[in-house]
């Protein structure tokens, strides 16, 4: 009988079944791969591998609900090997935000016996996500009773990490430091400003300010001194083109751990003869119009070698969608390194993104990038409050009147807000702060006005000392925005590498 057929038919051999289903999924066609299933349930009740295989299908069709439905019965199965079903259910309890029941879960792995060490370094993963992370600690001592090399590097680089936060709050500050408006790259999507855009370089007020290295770095010592080691995030433009950058990076590794939001095109040699991958983790965007995948693929599988924690992502702009699948093969499946997908938002052929995507392009996002579902389904809610920045076109300068026009509406918008005492409370601010290439610091890069906290050159920033009120959150379309209480959103997209993955 041919595929189709028994595709048609009912299938009395589970064997077959399972068979056609690994074909399925070998060639992503999971929606198939539900309805195979489905045309079979009687089979269901008799395999305990056909649940996972079901509940493996729904993961990739972004059902998530369900799949955790099929994971938790599973793992209650004496006849199953509950740590996969654990594994599995973990990552979905992440994406869920529901690290409590993560952490129960491995304990009902442990209790069954699976006390192996991963289990336990998991499980304090997944305390740290919780807000107070307590019972981190507890997990923690006794992790440290098991000696072997595995724990012992754990638990040093939890160490390492611990020691160099401060001890009062905030315990350690992210920073995004734009460092400069250049780039060598025009990416069609580009949502960084450009210094053509009189908003920002030309504009006399946001010029951005190239000090002498020592001012820079001396800047970044007063930060040091004040919060401590903190994350800083260097971006642009790309950073890597900015003047003398290996020995700004040589001497702010002295202080804090970066993240280098980079599109690649620097040497790597030179990179790693300056850089330390203890300290830096680099944040590398895929753009195919500038880059052949296998020159980008050879240069991530050197930075890999030299033991750089590595994260590629890719705007999953109209035109270039259908890349997506060789790029994630290569880079997800042969690399091992993380592959994300950033949905555009944006205008495309007078379309709004990401609301506009058709099914096909968003399977291609889901399969590629499930985690990718909730970031979009977050941006395409907020589609009534997208504005595009400057109008549709691409390149339209604003005249220095629109400016201010922009900047009054804006600030109205905040006072009728404000009036309407509508506001919430947000960390940003406290825990957060971007830097503009003038050394201006703000609150955060949703707004551009909106809380000023100094300006890190002239040594006058000051971060809030708490979570204050936001009169913006409306129109705020920040993805990792710290809102208490919703900490099951962005508290892991700011966690240090070693406490979400191992
Ligand atoms: S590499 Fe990044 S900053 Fe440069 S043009 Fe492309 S998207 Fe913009
Ligand atoms: S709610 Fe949004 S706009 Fe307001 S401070 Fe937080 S991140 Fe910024």
């Amino acid at each position: 009988m041919t595929d189709e057929l028994k595709y048609k038919s009912a299938i009395n051999d589970i064997g077959i079944l399972l068979e056609l289903l690994k074909d399925f999924r070998q060639s992503n066609q999971f929606s198939k791969a539900e309805d195979l299933i489905n045309k079979n349930k009687h089979l269901l009740s008799e395999s305990s591998e056909l649940n996972f295989e079901l509940a493996n299908i729904y993961v990739a069709l972004g059902k998530i609900d369900k799949a955790i439905e099929i994971f938790e019965k599973l793992i209650q199965n004496r006849d199953f090997d509950i740590t996969i079903a654990v594994r599995e259910l973990i990552k979905l309890y992440k994406i869920k935000g529901k690290y409590k029941k993560a952490v129960d879960c491995i304990n009902i792995a442990v209790e069954k016996g699976n006390d192996n060490l991963d289990l336990y370094i998991e499980k304090i993963i997944q305390q740290r996500l919780i807000p107070d992370g307590k019972s981190a600690i507890e997990t923690l001592q006794n992790l440290k009773k098991i000696k072997n090399n595995k724990s012992e590097s754990f638990i040093k680089n939890i160490e390492s990490v611990e020691s160099s936060r401060q001890v009062i709050a905030p315990y350690r500050v992210f920073f995004t430091w734009g460092m400069h408006y250049q780039c060598n790259y025009n990416c069609t999507y580009c949502y960084a400003p450009k210094p053509h855009d009189i908003t920002f370089d030309n504009n006399k007020n946001n010029k951005a300010l190239y000090l002498s290295t020592e001012q820079l770095v001396d800047s970044w010592k007063f930060v040091f001194d004040k919060y401590g080691t903190s994350r800083i995030r260097l971006d642009g433009g790309e950073p890597t083109i900015y003047p003398n950058f290996y020995y700004i990076l040589k001497e702010l590794l002295k202080m804090h751990r970066l993240q280098i939001n980079t599109n690649l095109s620097f040497d790597v040699k030179e990179f790693c003869d300056n850089s330390d991958p203890q300290k830096v983790r680099i944040d590398a965007s895929l753009h195919c119009e500038y880059t052949k995948l296998d020159d980008y693929v050879k240069k991530l599988e050197y930075l890999k070698k030299h033991g750089y924690k590595l994260v590629v992502s890719y705007v999953a702009y109209p035109d270039f969608i259908n890349n997506i699948p060789l790029a994630k093969k290569i880079i997800q499946s042969e690399l091992n390194i993380p592959f994300l997908i950033h949905p555009y938002s944006g205008f495309y052929n007078d379309r709004q993104y990401p609301a506009s995507y058709n099914e096909d392009e968003k399977n291609i996002i889901y399969n590629t990038d499930y985690k990718s579902i909730t970031e979009l389904t977050w941006r395409a809610e907020r589609k009534g409050n997208y504005k595009p920045r400057f109008g549709k076109e691409k390149d339209i300068k604003l005249t220095e009147k629109q400016i201010a026009e922009n900047e009054s509406i804006k600030q109205m918008k905040q006072i009728e807000n404000k009036n309407d005492n509508e506001f919430k409370l947000c960390e940003m601010g406290r825990m957060y702060a971007r830097i503009y290439p003038n050394g201006n610091v703000y609150r955060c890069c949703a707004y551009d006005g909106n809380t000023y906290l100094g300006n890190l050159f002239d040594k006058t920033i000051k971060l809030l000392d708490r979570a204050e009120k936001c009169y913006n959150t409306k129109d705020c379309r920040c993805w990792r925005c710290m809102i208490p209480g919703e900490e099951s959103r962005w508290l892991n997209t700011w966690m240090d590498d070693w406490e979400i993955s191992f």
